[in-house]
C-alpha cells in the first residue's frame, strides 16, 4: 500500500486561497489503513473548513481513489462535488491526480506520498519495495536490497559494512548479512555469487496509458 501523511493544516488551506466551497475526497484503500483519508479523516476536513470560514461541501470515500472511471462516475452523481469550488483529496498521488484527470475544477493535495509499504500491525508500515521494475526478490531470499540498504545495491554489501551493521547506520544490520544469512540458513548462499545486473525496463504487462492523454480526455 501506499503510506501515506497527513500535510500541515495551514499548509493546505494556504493552497485553497479563495476557493469558497470545498468538497472532500478520500480514500477508502490506503488512506484508510494510513489513518490519513478515511471517514474519521474526511469529517474533521469538513470542520476544518467550516472554521476557517470556507464552505465545506460535503465528501466521499471511493473505494479506490487511484481510478480515473470510477472517480468520474462519482463526481458526475454528486450534486454536492458538481457545486464545490474545489477538491481537497486525501489520497496518495495517484489519487490525487486521478480526481484531478476527472474533474476540470482545482484541487489540492490534503496528503504527502511517502512510500510504499508493508503493514507490520495497524497504523505502522514497513518500507519494503521501491516499485523499480525487475524484481531481485527471488534470489535476494526475499528481502529488497534496493529499497533497504541505504545505497540501494543491487550487489553487496559495500566495503563499509563493519561487523555485520551498516555503515550508514550503524543501529541497524546490513541488509546484504540479512539475506547472506537467510540464504545460508536455506543453504542457497550460492545465491550472492549471482551478479545482479543493472536494472531493464521489464515488460509492462499492465497497459499504460500517457499521462498527456488522459489529461486530453479528461479537459477536452
Ligand atoms: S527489487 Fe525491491 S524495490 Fe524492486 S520491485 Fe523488487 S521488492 Fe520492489
Ligand atoms: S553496509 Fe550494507 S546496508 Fe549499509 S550501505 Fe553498505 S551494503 Fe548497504
Amino acid at each position: 500500500m501506499i503510506v501515506t501523511d497527513i500535510k500541515p493544516v495551514q499548509e493546505v488551506l494556504d493552497a485553497l486561497g479563495g476557493y469558497r466551497k470545498v468538497f472532500v475526497v478520500g480514500c477508502g484503500s490506503c488512506a484508510t489503513a494510513s489513518r490519513t483519508g478515511g471517514e474519521e479523516e474526511c469529517t474533521a476536513w469538513l470542520q476544518e473548513l467550516e472554521r476557517s470560514g470556507k464552505e465545506p461541501a460535503g465528501f466521499f470515500v471511493p473505494e479506490e481513489t487511484c481510478h480515473v472511471f470510477l472517480l468520474k462516475s462519482m463526481i458526475r452523481q454528486s450534486e454536492a462535488a458538481a457545486s464545490a469550488d474545489a477538491f481537497l483529496v486525501l489520497a496518495c498521488g495517484a489519487g490525487i491526480q486521478a480526481v484531478s484527470a476527472a474533474t476540470d475544477k482545482p484541487v489540492v493535495a490534503g496528503l504527502n506520498s511517502m512510500f510504499l509499504g508493508t503493514t507490520y500491525r495497524a497504523g505502522e508500515f514497513l518500507k519494503y519495495c521501491s516499485l523499480c521494475g525487475s524484481c531481485v526478490l527471488s534470489s535476494t531470499a526475499g528481502i529488497c536490497p534496493v529499497t533497504r540498504c541505504p545505497k540501494g545495491l543491487l550487489n553487496g554489501p559495500c566495503g563499509g559494512m563493519v561487523n555485520g551493521m551498516c555503515e550508514v547506520d550503524n543501529t541497524v544490520a546490513c541488509v546484504w548479512v540479512d539475506i547472506y544469512e537467510r540464504l545460508k540458513s536455506r543453504d542457497q548462499q550460492k545465491s550472492m555469487t549471482r551478479i545482479n545486473k543493472p536494472k531493464s525496463a521489464g515488460n509492462a504487462r499492465h497497459r499504460k496509458v500517457e499521462p498527456q492523454r488522459i489529461a486530453r480526455k479528461a479537459h477536452p
